[in-house]
């Protein structure tokens, strides 16, 4: 086994971003399963969003379920996917107050890679699924698997210590570390199993949203400038 990743020292503020209809503005992992593997998808989907089934049992019986001769075919599914509008302008906003933008994704790593092209140097970390080609199906390599989860997104959160833990998410594989989050920026179907849970959560819709919503909740940045413009 690999061994374990030791934490970074600890700072002040770090933000904690889902992968897929987060960055994305449409479910390219889901998407990719209904296409590459389309009869096991339609049987395993409804029972994890149902959380009936835990998630990295299902999405790894999914992925190894994929021949590897369509590996690329997948990644270059991702690379069509656009990315939410607004990530540009927090990612300036972050930078400029030094805070880090961690992408934490049950998903993929190829395709986050390729979905978020040049913007990936922007990101501190990328946590995702990293899978192995080279045999007949796609072999999982899931080192923070945890908590049901190919990637605990909560062990990934770990890696990246702060006083204020930042979480913007969209469904129930951001559950776990809205749960952990001390601001959570909510959309879609996570708002339902929080509001279930009695968390309460941010409305957003794009990172303009998100962006508003720090820089009132910061303050003021150090350095003196308003950032980008508001719409
Ligand atoms: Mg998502």
């Amino acid at each position: 086994m690999a061994p374990e990743p030791a934490p970074g020292a600890p700072v002040e503020r770090a933000v904690f971003c889902d992968f897929d209809g987060t960055l994305t503005d449409t479910e390219t992992f889901v998407a990719m399963l209904r296409r590459f593997t389309p009869d096991l998808a339609a049987e395993l989907i409804p029972e994890m969003l149902a959380e009936r089934l835990e998630l990295a049992v299902g999405v790894r019986r999914l992925l190894e379920s994929i021949p590897s001769a369509r590996y690329p075919d997948i990644v270059a599914f991702a690379r069509a996917a656009s990315l939410r509008a607004g990530l540009a302008e927090l990612l300036d906003e972050l930078e400029a107050r030094g805070v880090p933008f961690v992408v934490v994704s049950g998903g993929l790593r190829g395709m986050v890679e390729a979905a978020l092209g040049p913007t990936l140097a922007r990101a501190a970390a990328v946590y995702a699924v990293d899978v192995d080609p080279a045999g007949p199906t796609l072999r999982v390599h899931a080192p923070l698997e945890g908590d049901g989860e190919l990637v605990s997104k909560v062990r990934a959160m770990a890696l990246h210590p702060a006083a204020e833990r930042v979480v913007v998410g969209d469904s129930i594989p951001d559950l776990r570390m809205a749960l952990a989050a001390d601001v959570v920026f909510a959309r879609d179907g996570l708002r339902d199993y929080l509001d279930r849970r009695g968390v309460a959560w941010e409305p957003w819709d794009d990172f303009h949203d998100v962006r508003r919503a720090l820089v009132a909740r910061w303050g003021p940045r150090a350095d003196g400038r308003r950032g980008a413009r508001t719409r």
